[in-house]
């Protein structure tokens, strides 16, 4: 699993800092988390194929996390063989994307289906699921959890104590059955272990409310918006934004292992104050930059 960060800056964008927008990719699904103004550039120039979006999550409909919206679907239309797509957002997306698609005349080739997310789990395959909540903003926004499967590995070294041979039964104790061996019983506890999913969780723009807390509890990754750095407390909490300090009281306490900062104003020339102040709670915490991968 690879997270690439495409735009780290919050409503201006900087030289250095596009509008937000994240692309993780797991397998074959390609999801991106935000498509700010000029995500598509960011994409290519990132060496990512833009056929390779398989699901957009939007957090909100906030411009600076929306307007490349149009223009990505525009230009995977013009590609050869376009894949359907998902995309997911809060009440409300279905209507705006109409609209924004009917302003721009973007007709897409490709099947899109579009959700309206709120509380609890909105997708699920074999191999992972994606959750919502609602967070605290001007505009209808949701934050986002992506939660990799727990998965049963073989035991070698037990399995050949029991001399069960390859094939269909060790497949079986890896889906968790017990299987009858030699008039025995074997269950997946003897045979196999459990490695567990990795869970990230995305929380762009918020003030600070309780479901920050469980969309981040226990997760691998918390990426987290820290628009302002704890001097401009006011200013975030009137704006319904967190501060970096308050973005690692939530890692913290919500026992995340690793922070990663993202969304900030362009007042900040570089991060070294909204690091500072975010390690006064939580220390592994890392601002991201454009272009920045973390391998998970
Ligand atoms: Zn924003
Ligand atoms: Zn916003």
């Amino acid at each position: 699993m690879e997270i690439t960060f495409l735009g780290t800056s919050s409503m201006c964008p900087t030289k250095e800092r596009n509008h937000s927008a994240i692309f993780l990719k797991y397998k074959s699904h390609g999801i991106l988390i935000d498509c700010g103004e000029g995500t598509q550039r960011q994409i290519k120039i990132a060496g990512i194929k833009i056929p390779d979006v398989t699901k957009i999550l939007i957090t909100h409909w906030h411009g600076d996390h929306v307007l490349g919206l149009p223009g990505l679907i525009q230009t995977r239309s013009m590609t050869e063989t376009p894949t359907p797509m998902e995309i997911y957002g809060p009440k409300g997306i279905k209507k705006h994307i109409k609209n924004a698609f009917e302003t721009f005349d973007v007709r897409p080739t490709f099947q899109i289906n579009i959700t309206e997310v709120g509380t609890g789990e909105f997708f699920k395959n074999e191999d992972f699921s994606m959750h919502a909540l609602p967070l605290k903003h001007n505009i209808p926004c949701v934050g986002y959890t992506f939660n990799e499967a727990d998965k049963r590995r073989i035991n070698i070294e037990n399995v050949k104590k029991t001399g069960i041979p390859e094939g269909p039964l060790l497949g079986d104790l890896q889906q968790g059955k017990t299987i009858s061996w030699k008039g025995k019983k074997i269950t997946p506890e003897q045979t196999t272990y459990l490695v567990k999913g990795k869970k990230i969780t995305f929380i762009i723009d918020t003030g600070l409310t309780q479901n920050c807390f469980k969309l981040a509890e226990n997760a691998d990754i918390l990426v987290c918006e820290a628009t302002y750095a704890s001097k401009l407390e006011e200013k975030a909490t009137e704006r319904n934004h967190l501060t970096s300090l308050e973005a690692a009281q939530i890692a913290s306490k919500a026992n995340t292992k690793k922070l990663i900062l993202t969304h900030f104003s362009q007042r900040y020339k570089n991060t070294q104050e909204i690091e500072e102040d975010a390690r006064n709670a939580f220390d592994n915490v890392v601002c991201a930059k454009d272009f920045m991968r973390t391998i998970v």
